[in-house]
């Protein structure tokens, strides 16, 4: 097990413009407010949108996608650092018109309907994430 502590922290509430890429978006904001460690959440509805799912025997990620407006039923994740930069990893789950729920890595291309965002910025040593060998992805 890896656990990090922080002992302080600073805490936004944002909306997303229509339109935004919503993880192009929220990247962006960390950027600009200087977060690079944190926990994020939002709330609100994609016009389009898609999720992935990690097919762990082929060690690759499938994308769903969705051509519709769907209403973000819940986006939950954390930030940290890939590589020098700011790294989100989100997932999601979108509901379309009668409730069904999709759900998976956010993905590129979820594009915001409207998105109301917290972020909870951490401030101290962030986690970085490194090539795992037992999954193939950059953990912490
Ligand atoms: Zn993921």
């Amino acid at each position: 097990m890896k656990s990090f502590a922080f002992k302080k922290c600073r805490y936004f509430l944002g909306r997303l413009e229509r339109g935004a890429d919503i993880l192009a978006g929220l990247t962006a904001f960390c950027n600009t407010e200087d977060i690079e460690a944190g926990t994020i959440s939002a709330i609100g509805a994609v016009e389009s949108g898609g999720v992935g799912y990690f097919d762990q025997a082929a060690s690759e990620y499938r994308e769903m996608r969705f051509d519709q407006g769907m209403e973000i039923a819940s986006l939950t994740g954390n930030i940290s650092l890939r590589d020098g930069k700011v790294f989100l990893h989100c997932h999601v789950l979108l509901a379309d018109e009668q409730g069904r729920c999709f759900g998976g890595h956010l993905l590129d291309g979820n594009i915001a309907f409207a998105c109301e965002f917290s972020i909870q910025a951490l401030t101290g040593e962030p986690p970085l994430r490194l090539p795992d060998e037992a999954t193939g992805l950059f953990l912490w």
